[in-house]
């Protein structure tokens, strides 16, 4: 029976977003689960396997007719499709692969949530027709995947793309989350720029609107930066000046087409370009100059798009390029 049909999975701590793809179309369909962390995680594969099967009900669909399911997890994935920690998840050691193939009877490919999101604006969102690009996600953290010649690459480890923790001050004197000193991520996440503008209110008399405020989230920073607070704009400027030098830095090693911006803080839209824009200038390598910085497009979805993706490579192992 011909494969026409696919389904891309991005698992996340709070909610697991599905799509029901067509391999000759496009997306036929979305929707979201809760993901149920409780006994260790134990029932967020076996529910992710009622979904599906549920929906191949509904449409009448022979499982026949899949060419497999491509997940995205929050942690690092190894060759086999084990993940070997996930905290949001409450997993220690799960085989996804194996364990979601036999409760499906379908093919299952595993990748990490940030690079399937990467795998999914490489084929469908701002980076399609590139061979090449990052995508750095800015949210909580900052991760974020590489393609190179058009697919994925997950590392040596599966833990490629840890762009959040590439030392960017080796001055710094506050540890981040991951015991270093230093990380972009202390600085251009959402918690670094409220950790920043925190700092920034403490060392700096001028007035902000942000100064009476007990808390603050990154989005108020951002907003008052936009609005022409001196202090917030400060913060953002010099955040993103870093932000911008490791983005050089990354295409100096790499030479991409572009590095894409995705996550909750790349919804400030166009203006953190501009701001990113020094930092980048005066750390990039002539011959890299022409690589460019530009937005995510698919927002949430480009997780199960990636997803989907990864199926389709594996189901054209003679065809595995993202522009086709
Ligand atoms: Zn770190």
């Amino acid at each position: 029976m011909e494969k026409k049909y696919g389904f891309g999975v991005d698992l996340g701590g709070t909610t697991c977003k599905l799509g029901l793809f067509r391999t000759d179309v496009d997306l036929l369909e979305k929707w979201e689960i809760p993901t149920d962390t409780s006994d260790f995680g134990a029932h967020i594969l076996p529910d992710i396997a009622a979904a599906v099967e549920t929906k191949l009900t509904e449409r009448g669909i022979e499982k026949a007719a899949v060419l497999g399911i491509g997940i995205g997890v929050p942690g690092a994935v190894d060759a086999d499709g084990v993940v070997h920690r996930c905290v949001n998840l409450g997993w220690g050691v799960v085989n996804v692969k194996e364990t979601l193939s036999s409760l499906t009877g379908l093919p299952v490919h595993v990748a990490n949530d940030a690079s399937i999101a990467a795998l999914g604006e490489a084929w469908k969102g701002s980076g399609a027709g590139m061979s090449g690009m990052l995508l750095l996600t800015l949210g909580t953290g900052i991760g974020g995947g590489i393609v190179l010649n058009g697919r994925l690459w997950n590392g040596y480890n599966g833990a490629a793309g840890e762009f959040g923790h590439m030392m960017v001050n080796p001055a710094e004197t506050e540890l981040c989350s991951c015991g270093k000193r230093g990380c972009l991520e202390q600085y251009a996440s959402a918690t670094g720029l409220v950790r920043c503008m925190r700092l920034q209110l403490q060392m700096d008399d001028r007035p902000s609107r942000l100064r009476a405020k007990n808390t603050f989230t990154a989005k108020d920073v951002i907003d008052a930066a936009k609005d022409g607070d001196a202090l917030a704009l400060t913060v953002m400027q010099s955040s993103f000046e870093l932000l911008g030098a490791a983005a050089a830095n990354l295409c100096n090693a790499l030479n991409p087409e572009a590095v894409i911006l995705g996550g909750g803080v790349s919804k400030a839209g166009e203006i953190l370009l501009r701001w990113m824009r020094p930092g980048f200038e005066k750390a990039v390598f002539h011959a890299c100059k022409s690589c460019r910085i530009l937005l995510a497009s698919l927002g949430n979805d480009a997780g199960i798009y990636g997803g989907m993706k990864l199926v389709l490579e594996s189901g054209n192992a003679n065809e595995t390029r993202c522009h086709d």
